[in-house]
């Protein structure tokens, strides 16, 4: 799909009036200031088919620019030929039509969606959805309340069942990402994908009104850098006893990006790991980084660290990165010991994932113990503050 990008262009307008269109037919007069954000929905699925079902009164459907009522539970099947959209409701075959929008004036009306091909679960979404035909696959796209989609996110990241200073803390590097990157996928025609490319999204979060409290609690808040800056907020599922700093991984200094002991996840459990390689691959892989495996015995794999390092050292004074080993061999993270047995290297790792920012579990835990949301960001971002932007972006 990527590798169709330079057709964007040509459509681009197109696509700008279709979301002035739905951003215009959603926003009642007193909801006028509700900020609204577009989500590619599925951006790496290549939809064929799908089904809707509007699960609150009052859904309106555009089809070829005439409104029309849509039943509450009346399932609306949609597929397409070429570059038109076929949608059958029940025994009646709607007029085709290039684009059809789902559309609402209540930012907290839901619908559900479901792909039939390929087929995929049922998921519930708020606000209004835009589709119609690019790259060969239906392009679905949910304007959805920016608060609604932040409470998704923090349910799609952390589940339902933490605490509420976990889901504030989220809930502040949620928002501070969406501020800084809603630009991301603008030349497709929304702002964000739901996909990890930029943050996994599964739809609503109402069934956890505690998780939506905690993304109000914060509203328009974000998280800044000494000069104001908008912080990186990334996160991880478990640094393992230590997070990364961002020069060690991304090669960049980052001041509020350091490494930092955390107390908390050492228990949680994502916090170890083994895998088991052939020494064989281990060793090709050595070989294509500059290593003369040939001059090294056994024992010169073995490596042990109480803290996080950046480099794997060998005898001979050479070195490769732990994140270069993490991606070749796919690891849960890049911090291990190695061990060598017969033909094996065991690896024996600590944390999930690449161990910058916040530490998911160890947030949690944070969380548990009574930290507030405020102490949950100061100690994995230190010298970040959290403020209050002067209005709505
Ligand atoms: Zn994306
Ligand atoms: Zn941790």
């Amino acid at each position: 799909m990527r590798a169709n990008r330079h057709f964007i262009k040509s459509v681009f307008t197109y696509r700008v009036l279709l979301l002035a269109l739905v951003a215009f037919c959603c926003l009642e007069p007193h909801r006028a200031n509700a900020q609204r954000i577009s989500i590619g929905l599925y951006d790496t699925c290549s939809i064929q088919e799908l089904c809707v079902r509007p699960l609150t009164e009052g859904y309106k459907i555009l089809l070829n620019g005439k409104l029309r009522e849509l039943e509450k539970e009346k399932e609306l099947r949609i597929a397409f030929q070429e570059r038109m959209l076929y949608c059958t409701q029940g025994a009646e075959n709607l007029q085709p039509s290039g684009h059809v929008a789902l559309l609402h004036t209540d930012p907290n009306s839901q619908f559900e969606l479901k792909l039939l091909r390929p087929q995929g679960e049922a998921r519930t979404y708020e606000g209004n959805l835009s589709l119609f035909v690019d790259f060969g696959r239906i392009m679905c796209i949910n304007l959805v309340d920016q608060e609604n989609y932040i409470a998704g996110v923090a349910l799609a990241e952390v589940g339902g069942k933490a605490k509420p200073e976990l889901y504030k803390a989220q809930a502040l590097l949620i928002r501070t990402y969406l501020m800084g990157n809603r630009t991301k996928h603008l030349e497709e025609g929304f702002n964000l994908c739901d996909q990890v490319h930029c943050q996994a999204y599964k739809g609503s979060a109402s069934k956890y009104p505690y998780i939506l409290q905690g993304t109000k609690q914060t509203a328009n808040m974000v998280v800044v850098d000494g000069a104001g800056e908008l912080i990186t907020s990334v996160f991880h599922a478990n640094c393992g006893g230590q997070t990364a700093s961002a020069r060690d991984v991304w090669l960049t200094e980052t001041s509020y990006l350091q490494s930092v002991r955390d107390p908390y996840c050492r228990r949680a459990r994502g916090a170890n790991w083994k895998k088991t390689l052939s020494l064989n691959d281990w060793k090709r892989f050595l070989q294509s980084k500059g290593v003369v495996t040939e001059r090294i015995n056994n024992s010169g794999y073995l490596y042990r660290s109480e803290t996080r390092e950046g480099m794997y050292e060998l005898p001979g004074g050479i070195a490769v990165p732990f994140r270069d080993l993490r991606e070749y061999f796919n690891l849960k993270s890049a911090w291990f010991d190695v061990t060598v047995e017969g033909g094996q290297v065991n690896l024996s790792g600590r944390g999930y994932g690449h161990g910058i920012g916040m530490c998911q579990e160890g947030a949690m835990r944070m969380a548990e113990e009574g930290k507030t949301a405020t102490e949950i960001i100061s100690f994995y971002f230190r010298g970040a503050r959290i403020i209050k932007l002067e209005r709505a972006q």
